[in-house]
């Protein structure tokens, strides 16, 4: 059966979520007249919710449910989900509601109107988010803009519409803690935005503890950017500059009568091997991070679609 839209959801002990989720999604999704299916990925519950998604599967043919083994986190569930859709367009949504499951039908308007690869969802007004939520979320965006040149729509969670190319390429990312809202916006694609009200979480808690956001920061931050390894070299640099200036300080010294004995050729021996291996660390580092990048395997560039009349004689000058 060919799928024209796959709407991947993440669930992670929801009980009390998933049925409010059925019943708000389908009517979406059954109203669209395009062939759709759910997958929803259960990234390792230990609550009723796996018992619940089997009962939904039953009475709901186009729920595909996908079980993780164990919990491997909001981003990991979203990416198995991505991996195992078959839809031409591919929508991730939370499984709370605090992701209007109506925009999904705008989403994939916009996508077939304007004919983009990407739509994001950024979220207009965040005023039921908690004031701590809504303040790290600033700090996140504003040190990820200032750090990783990132083109990453502010406000812009998981709530995304992606075509299969665009899904295609993330999958094809060698990656393994992929961030996928910068993932995303790297790739390029041609893109564009809906501005959505984020609801209330519909039932249950939040998923998201303090050491779930740290963690998606730092993956963030060093899979984003290379600016802690620069701070690195730098550190190895500045460092190596002063131990050989130490080294001097010592040598001039024995000659000047100041040193006490002995004293000359500790120092001078310390600092320089020092200086030697601070430098080198530095050297080595700007190594790893060009490896790094080579491995993450993004795009250096985009081509786009509408310049295949260039051919190579143009470029060439005859
Ligand atoms: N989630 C997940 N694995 C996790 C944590 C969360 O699949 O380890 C899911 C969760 O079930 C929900 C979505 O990710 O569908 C967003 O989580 P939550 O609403 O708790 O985050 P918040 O809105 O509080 O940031
Ligand atoms: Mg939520």
């Amino acid at each position: 059966m060919h799928v024209e839209l796959s709407v991947v959801v993440p669930v992670y002990n929801e009980e009390d979520v998933l049925p409010l989720l059925v019943e708000r999604l389908r009517p979406v999704l059954d109203g669209l007249s395009t062939p759709y299916e759910v997958v929803a990925v259960d990234d390792g519950s230990t609550d009723a919710s796996p018992v619940l998604m089997q009962r939904i599967r039953h009475e709901w043919p186009q729920f595909r449910v996908v079980r993780l083994r164990a919990n491997a986190g909001h981003q990991a569930a979203i990416s198995a989900g991505l991996a195992l859709a078959r839809g031409d367009y591919m929508v991730t949504i939370d499984a709370d509601l605090q992701d209007p499951p109506e925009v999904v039908e705008q989403m994939l308007q916009i996508a077939r109107s304007e004919r983009v690869d990407v739509v994001y969802g950024v979220r207009s007004d965040r005023s039921t988010d908690t004031a701590f939520k809504r303040g790290t979320a600033r700090a996140f965006y504003a040190t990820m803009r200032a750090l990783a040149k990132t083109e990453a729509p502010m406000d812009a969670g998981d709530f995304r519409l992606m075509s299969r190319a665009t899904v295609d390429a993330v999958n094809a990312l060698p990656e393994h803690h992929r961030v996928l809202r910068l993932v995303v916006p790297a790739l390029g694609f041609p893109s564009a935005k809906v501005t959505y009200r984020r609801e209330e979480r519909a039932a249950g808690s939040s998923k998201y503890p303090l050491s779930k956001m740290i963690r998606l920061s730092l993956d963030s931050l060093t899979s984003h950017s290379m600016a802690p390894l620069r701070l690195a070299t730098w550190f190895g640099l500045i460092g190596g500059v002063f131990a050989m200036l130490i080294f001097a300080y010592a040598l001039w010294s024995s000659f000047t009568d100041r040193a006490v004995a002995g004293w000359t050729s500790t120092v001078a021996a310390v600092s320089s091997v020092g200086a030697v291996q601070l430098i080198c660390l530095g050297l080595l580092g700007e190594y790893v991070g060009r490896m790094y990048t080579m491995m993450q395997g993004r795009p250096t560039y985009f081509v786009a679609h509408d310049t295949d009349d260039l051919h190579l004689h143009d470029v060439a000058g005859s």
